[in-house]
């Protein structure tokens, strides 16, 4: 008989090996216990050996505490046995679905591609010509996807009038949620030409409010959600002092005006937020593979569609015929940002929690800055 040492599979390892660190995490309870020094090289060896290693009395006695700390907390142990045991750790392959498609020749086929589609947003900036045909006819192609929200951002409503109005009409009968975001310059021609706007519950509209700008009437207004755009302590108690009982509202933070102070203290995360992080095995694993929050979006923005808001590289042009199936092929294969994980990046890559920290956001996408953390030396 021998004795091995392992793990079950429900404890996820990530290694530091620079520092010679680990975190385990336990996917059934959210629970995160750190190691280093010789436990960490015990742990290497486990995990190099397929979840379990076989230990001598000696190793026993020498990682007594380790032992303890697997057994007290129900995610490993020892266990006899002549054969090494046969323990199913976690792998996981999810680049199965894309494999597949790779070797699909004709991109119509099938509609398994379609269920990649999630979220589409689609901005009226402030130039006119949008091609709103194309958009339509990418809406009514997406009817068998799994596309779920609809978001649409009007900067410009007076360049875009018509077909901002062509789009509101239609999705009035498309049946999918649709979440429209206008600036307050533009709130009262946009809701005077469509009231339904506010009164459809396909609808859910938001007016943004940002530097200073902005009449104290909005707070009267039925069925809306109010957005303040705030960038420092200023901006936030003076809108704060603003509000009325009756609206609903909430603050968003601009990335690009933010200074490091204000950043570091209203979103950065602690060590303590980190440890609260809970999560299923599920996400976990997600995690480790792609976005959650960027898979499966699509923008529209000046024509063009791009796999993310912050991206510059289009995936299709409007000017040209699209193909939704082919768009979504693009977007799995070609997209970074769909995939784009802290384990693809400086310092996160490095970091032990990079499979329990929230997806990167368009905000860190925009500033370039991934590690919006008080989290040193990991
Ligand atoms: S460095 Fe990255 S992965 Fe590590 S705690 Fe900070 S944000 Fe999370």
């Amino acid at each position: 008989m021998h004795k091995w040492l392992y793990l079950d599979p429900y404890a996820e390892i990530t290694f530091n090996h620079s520092r010679g660190k680990c975190l385990i995490f336990n996917v059934l309870d959210s629970k995160k216990y750190l190691f280093e020094g010789e436990e960490y090289k015990m742990i290497k060896r486990i995990s190099e050996n397929g979840y379990s290693t076989k230990i001598t009395n000696s190793d026993i006695k020498e990682y007594k505490s380790l032992i303890n700390r697997f057994e007290d907390n129900f995610f490993g142990g020892i266990y006899t046995s002549i054969d090494k045991p046969l323990i199913l750790y976690p792998i996981i392959n999810i680049q199965k679905n894309l494999r597949k498609f790779k070797k699909i020749s004709y991109r119509d086929q099938g509609t398994d591609i379609l269920e990649n589609l999630l979220e589409l947003s689609i901005h009226f900036k402030n130039n006119s010509c949008i091609k709103i045909d194309k958009i339509i006819q990418l809406i009514r192609d997406a009817e068998n996807s799994s596309l779920k929200k609809i978001n649409v951002f009007i900067d410009s409503y007076s360049l875009n009038k018509e077909a901002v109005e062509i789009l509101i009409s239609f999705l009035k009968t498309a049946k999918i949620k649709t979440y429209i975001e206008i600036n307050i310059k533009e709130y009262y021609s946009f809701i005077n030409n469509l009231p339904d706007a506010k009164s459809n519950e396909i609808f859910s509209l938001q007016v943004i409010i940002a530097d200073f700008d902005f009449s104290e009437k909005i707070m009267e207004e039925k069925n809306i959600r109010i957005k303040f755009k705030i960038s420092n302590e200023e901006e936030y108690n003076y809108y704060f002092n603003k509000i009325s009982n009756n609206i609903e509202y909430n603050f968003e933070i601009d990335y690009s005006k933010a200074d490091a102070n204000f950043l570091s203290e209203n979103i950065y995360l602690n060590e303590e937020d980190i440890q609260d992080i809970k999560l299923t095995k599920q996400n976990y694993d997600a995690n480790k593979m792609l976005n959650r929050n960027l898979f499966g979006k699509l923008v529209i923005k000046n024509n063009a569609i791009y796999s993310c808001e912050n991206s510059t590289k289009a995936i299709a042009s409007l000017d040209n015929e699209i193909n939704l199936k082919q768009i979504l092929f693009d977007a799995l294969c070609k997209s970074n940002y769909w995939f784009f994980t802290r384990n693809n990046i400086m310092p996160c890559k490095s970091c032990l929690y990079k499979n329990l920290c929230p997806p990167i956001t368009e905000n860190e996408l925009q500033i370039k800055k991934y590690n919006l953390c008080n989290v040193l030396a990991m």
